[in-house]
């Protein structure tokens, strides 16, 4: 377990990176806060479990999921990078295989921009594809979206999702009501908690095989 002591407004508990992490404001009683949330802890402990073990499964089962394709993956210095149905990998060039990615992905986000920005009247100034450790994607005060490459391991729909979410900021910064209503009406589906959660790991999993 971890603390970290932050000016926020109320405690938080973290439990992505698999261990406990609290975020909280300093002088929070932190084993009162532990005794309060103990069976949230668990429970979530538990699924992040069974969403991991579901994600190993599928990228077991049917490869690894590029811009919802399911590339095959195959070690190879000789090949790199994706090249039709498989993704050839080499570990002494990975920078090949990350720069690749970061093109098909930035192709794929920047359609969706497009219709968004046509939609909503709003341009991004510059559009970032970054590796995020904890978002999906961000938009600055001047007007710069950044997105995490591991959105190019999941679903469109997600992307979707993502992509008008950071267009939507570009009138709204905040999450407020405005924001709220502008995203409603965009008709988008938005993601679930455990499935969010559920496409974090499948993504980091990827990334993991096919970068680190
Ligand atoms: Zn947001």
């Amino acid at each position: 377990m971890r603390v970290m002591w932050k000016k926020v407004k109320y405690p938080r508990i973290d439990l992505r990176e698999g261990e406990v992490l609290i975020i909280a404001p300093p002088g929070t009683d932190i084993d009162a806060l532990l005794k309060q949330k103990r069976v949230w802890i668990e429970e979530k402990t538990r699924l992040i479990e069974k969403l991991k073990e579901r994600a190993e499964e599928e990228i077991k089962r049917y490869g690894i999921r590029i811009l919802d394709k399911y590339v095959e993956v195959r070690h190879s210095c000789t090949k790199t990078g994706v090249v039709d149905h498989r993704v050839y990998i080499c570990r002494k060039r990975s920078g090949y295989l990350r720069e690749q990615l970061r093109n098909m992905l930035r192709r794929d986000l920047q359609r969706k921009i497009e219709r968004y920005a046509e939609v909503l009247g709003v341009h991004p100034h510059r559009v970032y594809i970054r590796e995020q450790k904890t978002k999906w994607g961000s938009c600055s005060s001047s007007k710069n979206l950044s997105f995490n490459l591991l959105l190019i391991f999941l679903p469109a729909d997600f992307r979707e999702y993502v992509v008008a979410h950071e267009m939507v900021h570009l009138i709204y910064p905040s999450h407020g009501t405005g924001f709220k209503e502008k995203l409603n009406s965009l008709g988008i589906r938005i993601p679930g908690r455990e499935e969010t959660l559920y496409n974090w790991y499948y993504a980091g999993m990827c990334k993991e095989k096919l970068l680190l």
